[in-house]
């Protein structure tokens, strides 16, 4: 077996689900956002990433991609319902977002989702070369970092949780609190999207476990856990060599003639998922049409909402709810070949994505609850003439770093109505001056600073750090 130095674990490979028959993979994302957070850093580190394939059964070996070695942990059809569709999706995602939608308990799918931790960390220290640091993903493999450190003590254990975590009034809800608190403080390092969330941790450490905790780090089991906020980030770089490509420029004229050249355009791209406000956001749009604030001739929107999670019973009712107010929208509001709202329920790659966000005067970001939202950096970095609005909710984690973005409270229907009437409004020298600072901080803060960060607070020899591009500059654009 080979080993590596740094080994990254994540719940998915960084694969799409079709691998060539001669086993070639193509580096891609699925829509979420860890992929595409760790695949700058990747490309140039040597590694091997653990995590699941997207089959189900025996995983067949597969091949290095440039420098990353893949590891594939198999997971059987049960286990998928148990531990992804089940504990992950249906118990701890709805909770660390707030509970907007009711956490599901069943006892069966956390013995799953015991096991599939396990395996999980069973494959990371085989691939572990002795002292390697190994970085663990998310809320799917909380139990990981303990599992593995009984495993392989002599390793460094860095975890990062992508998604919020909770206040201690909903995390008490778990019924298997303490576990999941334990299996986290397995790790040396614990990074979060907002300060907040290592607050969260210490108060909760401190009555489960009665361990002396404060923001920075957490007294538990004899070791010092550190933990901090370390707010993820996009390839800004990236990002401004796809903005640049002819395809992208020439897809964006064609967006804009399409959707109305004299039309402002709003335009929102979430995952179909509950926790991204896209309800609150048609009822406020639709009342602006109701009340003749906002007309057709002038205002069209787009929603993009990629199919996910598909299988788990919320998922269906909210698409089924959308879908029949999107339908709703259009016929008491739209005119023949003026819809009010262009609906899309498919993936995008990332050059349409580019071209979309070129032609959004006013983008909608209003989750109820989001880890951070990539999607509301990628729309300012693709603003390179300091154009467009982002109309951005305070439960972003974004909004910590966004300060001049309209900022809503996406639960207050009337609120977000006149922040959107706002950023249509708005003077260009405002708006100019706004995305030029918003700009300058993505810029400053991009995906490379975040992993900089994270991996010089998990190893202080500086050994892991080493590995990272040093300046965006120093980059070769990727096209
Ligand atoms: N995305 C994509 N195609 C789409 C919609 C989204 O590639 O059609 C990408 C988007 O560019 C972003 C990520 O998926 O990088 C979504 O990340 P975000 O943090 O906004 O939300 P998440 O899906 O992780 O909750």
């Amino acid at each position: 077996m080979r080993q590596s130095s740094l080994v990254v674990v994540a719940n998915r490979l960084p694969l799409d689900d079709n691998v060539a028959p001669d086993g070639a993979c193509e580096w891609r994302r699925s829509p979420g956002g860890l992929a595409s957070a760790l695949h700058a850093i990747l490309e140039s580190t040597p590694a091997t990433w653990v995590g699941w394939g997207g089959g189900v059964g025996p995983a067949p070996p597969l091949a290095d991609i440039g420098t990353l070695r893949l590891r594939p942990v198999p997971l059987t059809e049960d286990e998928l319902r148990g531990y992804y569709e089940g504990f992950a999706n249906s118990t701890l995602w709805p909770l660390y977002h707030d509970a907007v939608e009711q956490p599901v308990f069943d006892r069966g799918w956390w013995e799953t989702y015991r096991t599939v931790n396990r395996r999980f960390a069973e494959a990371a220290a085989e691939v572990a070369e002795p002292g390697a640091a190994v970085w663990i993903q998310d809320y799917h493999l909380q139990l990981v970092p303990q599992m593995l450190r009984e495993l392989r003590p002599d390793v460094l254990i860095g975890f990062f949780m992508h998604v919020p975590f909770p206040p201690p009034e909903l995390f008490m809800q778990l019924p298997r609190r303490l576990e999941l608190l334990r299996g986290m403080l397995g790790a040396d390092l614990v990074g979060f999207q907002r300060p907040q969330a290592a607050h969260n941790v210490a108060q909760l450490a401190g009555k489960l476990l009665g361990a002396k905790g404060a923001d920075d780090a957490i007294l538990f089991d004899g070791r010092v856990v550190r933990t901090g906020a370390f707010p993820v980030s996009i390839d800004v770089t990236e990002m401004e060599a796809l903005n640049a490509r002819p395809y992208v420029v020439n897809q964006a004229r064609q967006l804009r003639h399409d959707l109305g050249l004299h039309k402002k355009v709003l335009l929102s791209v979430d995952r179909l998922d509950y926790t991204k406000g896209i309800e609150h956001r048609l009822t406020a749009y639709s009342e602006l049409l109701r009340d003749g604030r906002v007309k057709v001739r002038d205002v069209v929107m787009v929603q993009v909402a990629v199919p996910s999670r598909e299988r788990v019973e919320s998922y269906r009712g909210l698409k089924d709810r959308i879908e029949s107010e999107v339908g709703r929208i259009n016929g008491e509001y739209g005119r023949v070949g003026q819809p009010a709202i262009h609906y899309l329920n498919q993936p995008f790659d990332r050059a349409d994505l580019a071209a979309l966000y070129q032609t959004a005067d006013v983008m909608v970001v209003t989750p109820l609850r989001d880890g951070m939202n990539l999607v509301a950096k990628e729309y300012v970095a693709a603003r390179a003439d300091d154009t467009g609005a982002l109309v951005l909710s305070e439960f972003a984690g974004a909004a910590n770093e966004l300060e001049d973005a309209f900022q809503v409270n996406p639960h207050d229907v009337d609120g977000l109505k006149e922040t959107l009437l706002r950023a249509l409004v708005a003077e260009p020298a405002d708006l100019s001056r706004r995305m030029a600072a918003m700009r300058a901080h993505i810029t400053e803060n991009d995906i490379h600073a975040w992993a900089r960060a994270y991996l010089t607070a998990l190893d202080h020899s500086g050994q892991l750090a080493r590995h990272l591009p040093r300046q965006r500059e120093a980059l070769a654009p990727r096209a």
